[in-house]
C-alpha cells in the first residue's frame, strides 16, 4: 500500500479535486489531503479577529469563505442528491466555526477552527468518490493521529489505532484522510504545524510500512534552488534521505522540515510528484547516495546570529557546554555553530527568549547579536575528500559578505550565513556557479 499526499494547490478548486480523484481511483492506497489552498490562511485570519474580540471582522471572512465553498460544491458534484449532501457538510462546518464568534477565544478554540479546512476538503472528496460509485472510506485523523506530552507524534499509538481502522474497513477501494490535524496528549484537537500534511503522510507511511510515500504538489519535484527566488532552476531526480531532510529543514518549502525522518527510519522511499503534470518524473528520495554531486541549495529566513567572545575560552574546558546550556535552559535550538580559539558564534531561528539568553551569556564574554540573517544551505555529497567543493561554494559567493561558514558537520551539507538583503543574490550566484555554468 502507498500513501499519497495532495497539497493545498492540488485540491485548490473543483477541477483540481476531480483531477486528484482520477489519480487516486484504482489502487487501494491511503490518500492524505490538505485543506484547499488559501483556506488555512483564512482560518488563521478568522482566529486573529476572534483573539482581538472582533466577531464582525471574523464573520465577514467566514461568510466569504462559505460562499466560496458553496460555489465549489456546485461545480464539483453532478447529481442533486450529492450537491445537497455536500452543502449540508459545508453548512455543518461553517455553523460550527460561527459558534466560536460568540464566546471566549483561546489557543484551544483556534486549533479547532484551524482543523476545519482539512475536515471539509476530505469530506467533499469522500462524497465525490461515493458519487462516482467508488467505495472510498474516510479515516478520521482525529481518531489515530496523536502527539505526546512533548508535542511529538506518538508512533506506537498511531500505528495501533490506524491499523485497527484499516482492519475494520478491509473492503474499501481506497482510504481518504486529513493531513495536518491530530489530537494532543490531552485528547484535544491540535495540529502538526503549518505545512504539516507532509508529516501526516510520512507518519502514516511509517505506521503501515508503506511501499512508498508520494507527496503530490504543484511542481515537478525538488528543484536545485528555490524557484520563488531563482529563475533558472531544474528538478533534482534523486536525493538521499539526509539530503532531503537538510533541504526541508533549511527552507525548501516543498517538504515539511520533519517529514523525512519517519520515512528514513523505516527506509520508505518518498517520491515528490506534480499534480499538474502527473507523468513528470519528479524526485525520488531514498537511501541511495550519488557520489560526487552537489544537488541543491535552500535558504532559511529569520535567523539571528549570536557571538560570544572570551579571553577565557583559551584552553578552557567546559566553555562550550556552559554556552550551550544557556540555550537549552531557554528551550531554544541552535542551527549553526562556528568556533575559534577566542569565541563561538551560533544561530537561532526562535528569538522569543533572546534577551534572557544574551543576558546569561554575558557572564562568559562579550556578546554581539546580528539580526535579519539567512542560512544558505548547499546540499549534496559533501564528503571532505571531494576536492574543490568547498572552494566552488565560497567562490560563488565571492561578492557577498559571509558572516559564518559551517563545513564538515555532516557529509551532506555546507551552511553559510548571510544578510537577508543578500539572500536572493546569494541563491542566484550559487545557481549560476554550481548548476548553470555556461
Ligand atoms: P503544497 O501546498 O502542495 O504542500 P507547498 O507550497 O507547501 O505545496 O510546496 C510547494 C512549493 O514549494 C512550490 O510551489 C515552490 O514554490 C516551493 N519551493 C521552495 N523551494 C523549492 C524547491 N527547492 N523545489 C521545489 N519547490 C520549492
Ligand atoms: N493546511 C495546512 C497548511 O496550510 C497544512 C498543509 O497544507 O500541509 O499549513
Ligand atoms: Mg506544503
Amino acid at each position: 500500500m502507498k500513501v499519497l499526499k495532495f497539497g493545498g494547490t492540488s485540491v485548490g478548486s473543483a477541477e483540481r479535486m476531480k483531477d486528484v480523484a482520477k489519480l487516486i481511483v484504482g489502487e487501494r492506497n491511503i490518500v492524505v489531503l490538505s485543506a484547499m489552498s488559501g483556506t488555512t490562511n483564512s482560518l488563521v485570519e478568522i482566529s486573529e479577529y476572534l483573539y482581538k474580540k472582533n466577531p464582525d471582522g471574523a464573520s465577514e471572512i467566514i461568510n466569504k469563505l462559505a460562499i466560496k465553498y458553496y460555489e465549489i460544491v456546485n461545480q464539483f458534484f453532478s447529481t442533486s442528491e450529492y450537491k445537497q449532501r455536500a452543502k449540508e457538510l459545508v453548512a455543518h462546518h461553517f455553523d460550527y466555526i460561527r459558534t466560536f464568534t460568540k464566546d471566549l477565544f483561546t489557543l484551544f478554540e483556534e486549533r479547532v477552527v484551524l482543523a476545519q479546512g482539512e475536515l471539509i476538503s476530505t469530506g467533499l472528496m469522500h462524497l465525490y468518490l461515493n458519487e462516482l460509485g467508488v467505495n472510498a472510506v474516510l479515516l478520521p485523523a482525529l481518531d489515530y493521529m496523536r502527539t505526546d506530552k512533548n508535542a511529538e507524534p506518538d508512533p506506537a499509538y498511531i500505528k495501533e489505532k490506524l491499523n485497527i481502522l484499516l482492519d475494520e474497513y478491509k473492503d474499501a477501494e481506497l482510504y481518504i484522510t486529513q493531513g495536518y490535524i491530530c489530537r494532543n496528549a490531552y485528547g484535544e484537537i491540535d495540529n502538526l504545524q503549518r505545512g504539516g500534511s507532509d508529516y501526516t503522510a510520512s507518519l502514516i507511511g511509517a505506521a503501515i510500512h508503506a511501499e512508498e510515500i508520494q507527496i503530490w504538489t504543484d511542481i515537478d519535484g525538488m528543484h536545485n534552488n528555490d524557484p520563488r527566488y531563482v529563475e533558472e532552476t531544474a528538478p533534482v531526480r534523486h536525493l538521499h534521505f539526509e539530503e532531503a531532510a537538510e533541504l526541508a529543514y533549511f527552507g525548501a518549502k516543498i517538504l515539511h522540515p520533519t517529514c523525512i525522518l519517519p520515512a528514513k527510519l523505516n527506509n520508505i522511499p518518498v517520491r515528490l510528484l506534480n499534480t499538474m503534470q502527473p507523468d513528470a518524473l519528479g524526485t525520488l528520495v531514498s537511501n541511495k547516495i550519488e557520489k560526487g554531486k552537489i544537488k541543491a541549495v535552500a535558504a532559511k529566513d529569520n535567523i539571528t546570529a549570536i557571538k560570544i567572545k572570551s579571553g577565557r575560552m583559551l584552553l578552557a574546558t567546559g566553555f562550550l557546554r556552559k554556552v550551550f546550556e544557556i540555550f537549552e535552559n531557554y528551550q531554544t535550538p541552535i542551527d549553526m555553530v562556528t568556533t575559534s580559539e577566542v569565541g563561538v558564534s551560533c544561530t537561532i531561528d526562535n528569538r522569543k527568549r533572546l534577551d534572557e539568553i544574551v543576558d546569561d551569556l554575558k557572564k562568559f564574554g562579550t556578546v554581539t547579536v546580528d539580526n535579519d540573517m539567512v542560512i544558505i544551505c548547499v546540499v549534496g555529497d559533501m564528503d571532505w575528500e571531494n576536492l574543490g567543493f568547498g572552494a566552488s561554494i565560497v567562490n560563488a559567493l565571492k561578492d557577498i559578505p559571509v558572516r559564518m561558514i559551517s563545513y564538515g558537520g555532516s557529509n551532506y551539507n555546507v551552511s553559510l550565513l548571510v544578510k537577508s538583503s543578500d539572500k536572493q543574490k546569494a541563491l542566484r550566484a550559487l545557481s549560476a556557479y554550481l548548476f548553470n555554468k555556461k
